[in-house]
């Protein structure tokens, strides 16, 4: 993969800012969740970090926005270090081809979700780095996580996000009390639900989101918080499953592994080379930043970033 100048990464970052402050249609802000309903859907902001921390910004990088779904990245790498592969007793590793609060497959499929990024996979994740700890412990070992990651001891949970979503988590919720009567959720539901709309609450701006991401670079200067191999495979879930049924359509466009999230955040990484976090509230009919994944495409094609060649 090409290295791709400081220069000219600011050059094709200040390009991308301008298309998408002009963008007519920014796709639609996500509803169901109070706090995130009234976001101004004209804001964009991007960063690329590259492995020695430093980053290169352009539009709203620095407005903090709620990760929502990207957190599942962090709390999936957590419960690996855990739990090592018997975490896939508890949940698969194929695309699941539906929306992220499906509950179709659950049934079908005896309470296994099929990734870890569908809600009821991350929920069952959460649940399992649950097991033995106190919500309190768990949120605490994310926040440190991420701030780790990023080297920024701010980043915190935004309290009045999760409130709002706990209030109206009911598919949360039916998907959790579902995998109990399946047997797959160790904890009471609303510990585990409690826990995952908190780690959902996590805020960042895009050149925090962007250097936390480095820890799946995989180059010399990133952080390291897990193995190599760890990394490859958590790249190639992001890459399957990291858009929901948008996925194939992020492979196709973008070419790198990637996770979005209902408040408009989308992670990518490009391995060996850099980290990549935009923000656009405004999401396409699969959930993901519109405006998000067409800065993306933009970028990839501009630096030649690709993991397919
Ligand atoms: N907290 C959100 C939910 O559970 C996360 C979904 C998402 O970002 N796609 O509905």
């Amino acid at each position: 993969m090409e290295a791709v100048s400081r220069a000219d990464l600011a050059q094709i970052l200040a390009e991308i800012e301008h298309r998408m402050r002009l963008a007519e249609d920014r796709g639609t802000v996500a509803g169901y969740i109070p706090q995130l309903a009234g976001i101004d859907p004209a804001q964009f902001g991007i960063s690329v970090a590259l492995p020695d921390g430093t980053a290169c910004s352009a539009g709203d990088a620095a407005t903090p926005f709620s990760i929502q779904s990207i957190s599942k990245v962090f709390t999936l790498a957590i419960a690996l270090g855990r739990l090592g592969d018997q975490l896939w007793s508890r949940v698969g590793r194929e695309p699941s081809g539906l929306a992220f609060n499906s509950i179709l497959q659950l049934e079908q499929e005896n309470g296994i979700p099929r990734n870890p990024f569908v809600n009821a996979g991350a929920i069952a994740v959460t649940d399992a780095i649950l097991a033995g700890h106190q919500p309190r412990e768990v949120l605490g070992e994310l926040l440190r996580f991420i701030r780790l990651a990023a080297g920024d001891d701010a980043i915190h949970i935004n309290r009045a996000v999760a409130a709002s979503e706990q209030a109206t988590a009911h598919r949360n919720i039916a998907l959790a009390e579902f995998m109990a009567a399946m047997g797959n959720l160790r904890n009471p539901t609303a510990l585990t639900i409690g826990t995952y709309v908190h780690q959902c609450a996590v805020e960042m701006t895009t050149d925090q989101l962007a250097r936390a991401g480095r820890f799946l670079v995989n180059a010399p200067g990133c952080p390291r918080l897990v193995s190599p191999a760890r990394i490859r495979r958590i790249n190639a879930l992001m890459m399957m499953c990291g858009h929901y049924d948008g996925s194939g359509e992020f492979a196709y466009r973008v070419g790198l592994p990637g996770k979005s999230g209902v408040g408009g955040g989308i992670l990518a990484v490009v391995p060996g080379r850099a980290s990549i976090a935009v923000w656009s509230p405004g999401l396409n009919a699969s959930g993901n930043s519109k405006l998000g994944t067409e800065a993306l495409e933009h970028l990839a094609r501009a630096t030649g970033w690709s993991v397919f060649g």
